[in-house]
């Protein structure tokens, strides 16, 4: 299965890289674990762990608000987490930066802050039919409040978004357009920067779901002139708990606090509250001050290795993966878009996705399996479930390879 032609990965040094995620020696049922469930959640660096240890036993304080030292140094490592995330973004300035949970609190805060305010009666907003839950639900909460309207672009076959009934579904009621850069369900990569200078030709800002598309391919939000980015920081080999909402400072400004507390205020009387500045206006209470510090190192893995390194690697293991999953019998691939990203998404002759997972498990080998958070990409594709493995940085040929093996052992004994 190994004689598979793809780009020299020869620089990349995957069993060095393999050395500083803890948890990939674990053993499951006594196997080595083949983790191939990254487009769910990454596991993490070493470092990434010192500096959770590091802030806990030696400097733990609430950060903006005191005088003394650890406190100072927990005020300046959340802040250079901030400035790590700005440069990683290669967004303008750090008050574009706004800490939330996760992607979904994100996209949550735009809908609440800009929907609320700036969506009405009868506007419209656009996402895809490709879309995680995340970037659906919150919309349709706005609809159903505001009375606003939900349009879906529709993909073809192959999982690919139609460029041309996206461009007709906007009109001069379209206030906002959501869009996934890169599909957890399909893989598919989508023209952003080409869908935003159509929207942008008729005036309406875009908002890019970068949950997947963070932690696989540079990204350069002044570059792609989006108006607002989310992402998680546990998919890109940080904590949970931690996610970031990247904004146009032009929108951030004219949007109101969408939670009230401390941190986001400049001054409160019973009378009248002052709002304090960017980035603090969305960040009410104290925050998850070792989230944005690890999220941070993370950033510094990221960078040490390369962004550009690791692209290059996964789309290599894509390609190689695609040819060794394309020999199993009885594996559809479910999403087979050109441009396509670090997502093997399939069904194994009619076998319930459920039992695939739990004997790959046997085999110490974990996928996702299920709907995704994307069920009308299930329902698109007539589908009720599939079974999907996710690669990251670490991952090898040899546990794509084990990935194969295990399939076609299922299939003797299910198929
Ligand atoms: C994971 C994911 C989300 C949601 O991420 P959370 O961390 O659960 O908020 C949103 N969109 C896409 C494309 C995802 O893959």
């Amino acid at each position: 299965m190994s004689d598979v032609q793809t780009a020299p990965t020869s620089s990349y040094d995957v069993a060095s890289i393999r050395e500083q995620f803890p948890l990939l020696k674990t053993l499951v049922h006594g196997k080595p674990l083949v983790y191939l469930d990254n487009a769910n959640t990454t596991q993490k660096p070493q470092r990434v762990l010192d500096t959770l240890w590091e802030y806990y036993t030696t400097y733990n304080s609430n950060i903006h608000r005191a005088s003394y030292q650890i406190a100072e140094r927990s005020t300046h490592e959340f802040e250079m987490g901030r400035e790590k995330v700005r440069g990683f973004l290669n967004a303008k300035g750090v008050e574009e930066i706004i800490f939330v949970r996760n992607a979904t609190e994100g996209i949550n805060l735009v809908a609440q802050s800009f929907g609320r305010t700036f969506i009405g009666e009868g506007d419209e907003i656009i996402v895809s039919a490709m879309e995680h839950h995340a970037n659906i639900v919150p919309w349709q909460m706005l609809c159903e409040e505001k009375g606003a309207i939900l349009k879906v672009i529709p993909i073809n076959d192959d999982g690919e978004l139609l460029l041309d009934e996206y461009e007709k579904l906007i009109t001069h009621r379209t206030k906002l357009v959501g869009i996934v850069h890169m599909s957890n369900a399909l893989g598919t990569v989508n023209p952003v920067e080409e869908m935003i200078q159509t929207a942008h030709a008729h005036g309406v800002p875009v908002l890019v779901d970068g949950a997947q598309s963070a932690y696989h391919k540079v990204i350069d939000v002044q570059a792609m002139d989006c108006d607002f980015f989310v992402f998680s920081g546990h998919k890109l080999y940080g904590p949970t708990g931690i996610g970031v909402l990247y904004g146009k400072r032009k929108y951030l400004e004219a949007m109101p606090p969408w939670q009230g507390g401390g941190d986001m205020i400049a001054t409160v009387s019973f009378e009248k509250t002052v709002y304090n500045e960017l980035p603090n206006k969305f960040e009410a209470g104290t925050p998850h001050i070792e989230g944005a510090i690890g999220l941070g190192a993370a950033i510094d893995f990221l960078n040490e290795t390369g962004m550009d390194r690791i692209a290059a690697y996964e789309h290599g293991l894509m390609e190689y993966g695609k040819q060794v999953l394309g020999n199993v019998p009885g594996l559809r691939m479910i999403g087979t878009a050109k441009e396509k990203a670090s997502v093997f998404s399939f069904t194994l002759h009619n076998i319930h996705a459920l039992d695939l997972g739990t004997l790959l498990d046997t085999r110490g080998i974990a996928i996702r399996t299920g709907q995704h958070c994307a069920h009308p990409v299930m329902q698109r594709f007539g589908v009720p479930a599939t079974g999907r493995a996710s690669l990251a940085c670490y991952n090898t040929r040899e546990e794509i390879d084990a990935l194969a093996r295990g399939l076609i052992r299922v299939s003797e004994i299910l198929g």
